[in-house]
């Protein structure tokens, strides 16, 4: 899952980002509206972590321009604390959640992993297909009840899948969620990973659609 942090502050910045790729996303950071609405605009992000007083241009304007435009990813607005006023005009102008400064990394967090699984349908943490189950709050994968042990990429490779189940997610669609704006788009990766999570997970989990992408099939109860 790949989001993106517009906060002015570069401490908070820095915290931001730390702390929400030590939990497994990746992260890219703008330091002014201006820079965080065209980042917004241009790239696929699965969540915002949107500050609203930014230089440049305000974050309130970046929400309203994103929306007016069609962008539907969700945002996650940080406040003062004391503003209440600025929830309100964050909420009508098409935030999501907020959390108000100064925060606890671990509320931001929370917030956001609820924002993604509920932007892509799921109303709890733990998302399964056939025995395999995904738990996103504790970034854990069992295979009918047994821990299968991945490293933070094979994990965010098969949450991706996981979240879209059901859908044919392209090679291009995965590259742009999983990785930043620096990644080398033509590298044959996904297909190394995904040849992985197959060995560990389950070797039927994941199908190859051909000339289309990958897809997780549909089937909560019962073995595929
Ligand atoms: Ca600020």
């Amino acid at each position: 899952m790949r989001l993106l942090v517009v906060e002015d502050d570069p401490d908070l910045n820095r915290q931001l980002k730390a702390g929400l790729e030590e939990v497994g996303y990746v992260v890219d950071t703008a330091f002014d509206g201006e820079e965080g609405h065209h980042l917004g605009d241009t790239e696929p992000y699965d969540a915002v972590v949107l500050d609203l007083g930014l230089p440049v241009l305000d974050g309130l304007s970046v929400l309203e321009r994103w929306r007016r435009d069609g962008r539907l990813m969700p945002v996650l607005i940080l406040t003062a604390r004391d503003r209440w006023s600025d929830k309100v005009a964050g909420i009508d102008a098409g935030a999501d959640d907020y959390v108000a400064k100064p925060f606890h990394m671990e509320e931001v967090v929370a917030r956001l992993r609820a924002l993604v699984r509920r932007a892509a349908g799921h109303a709890s943490n733990e998302i399964t297909a056939g025995d395999v189950r995904l738990d996103v709050r504790a970034g854990k994968v069992t295979r009918d009840g047994m821990t299968v042990k991945l490293t933070s990429h094979e994990f965010r490779l098969l949450s991706y899948l996981m979240h879209h189940k059901g859908r044919v997610v392209s090679r291009t669609e995965l590259i742009e969620h999983l990785y930043d704006q620096d990644f080398d788009r033509d590298s044959n990766t996904i297909e190394v990973f995904v040849g992985r999570l197959r060995k560990k997970v389950d070797s039927e989990l994941i199908e190859t659609v051909r000339g289309l992408g990958y897809r997780i099939a549909v089937s909560d109860d019962g073995p595929r």
